[in-house]
């Protein structure tokens, strides 16, 4: 089975549309969370992804718009996003977002948005807070977003080591541990602002990260026109 991975899209329409374009075929479509907030399409986008039959967990962006999440802790930006988005979110992608577990398990991997521990909150950029994370987890393997940077803690013979995927690295996986991020779709953090998705073979066990080019003005033109914040229309330009 070929499953493509994404996550962090945050309402970003071409971003998405480019990625499934570009990764299909595929046999399942896994979502990590953080579906809305930031962009300017959360109803479109879960629109694509309910046609996609998309199984997906949610972010702390997503249970934000829901009202179930404080967001006295988000940055002023994220947090007028969140506001803008709950107020024009349509019925049924609010529904189907309400549906949506902190975490699940789909064969031998574990999916949250954060972390399995801490699924809507943590941050994983650490060997120790992935050491942490291993000895949570009731599956071989793990798979997270929310930094929107792709990465990989890999734990074998009680040692934890760290890969940094890029566009067309591959990993096989074996016997070892692994907490894998695919990086972002909707708004790259690590100074490439292509979408970034990953494909899982599940016969293989290979993992493949893919970078897509997306036209970007497209959602900066929409996202000027309806007012979000300017410093979340240019870092999409950036990666950053
Ligand atoms: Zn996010």
């Amino acid at each position: 089975m070929r499953v493509a991975v994404v996550t962090d899209i945050h309402a970003n329409l071409p971003a998405l549309d480019a990625v499934l374009d570009a990764l299909a075929p595929f046999d399942a479509l896994w979502v990590l969370g953080d579906i809305v907030g930031y962009g300017p399409y959360p109803d479109e986008v879960v629109a694509r992804l309910r046609r996609e039959r998309a199984v997906a967990v949610r972010g702390n962006h997503d249970a934000a718009v829901l009202g179930d999440l404080d967001t006295s802790v988000f940055n002023e930006d994220a947090r007028l996003a969140v506001a803008w988005t709950a107020e024009r979110i349509g019925t049924t992608a609010r529904h189907w977002l309400e549906g949506l577990p902190e975490t699940r398990i789909e064969g031998d991997f574990t999916l949250a948005h954060g972390s399995p521990r801490d699924p809507l909150w943590e941050y994983l950029v650490s060997v120790p807070l992935a050491r942490r994370n291993f000895a949570h987890l009731e599956t071989p393997h793990a798979m997270v977003g929310h930094t929107h940077v792709p990465l990989v803690f890999r734990e074998g013979d009680g040692r934890i080591e760290t890969i940094a995927p890029s566009d067309g690295s591959t990993l096989t996986l074996d016997e070892r541990r692994c907490l894998v991020n695919p990086g972002g779709v909707g708004q790259p953090r690590d100074g490439d602002p292509r979408a970034c998705a990953m494909t899982l073979d599940t016969e293989t066990g290979v993992l493949e990260w893919h970078r897509i080019p997306y036209p970007i003005e497209r959602i900066q033109q929409r996202m000027r026109r309806q007012g979000l914040p300017p410093r979340l229309i240019e870092r999409l330009s950036y990666g950053l």
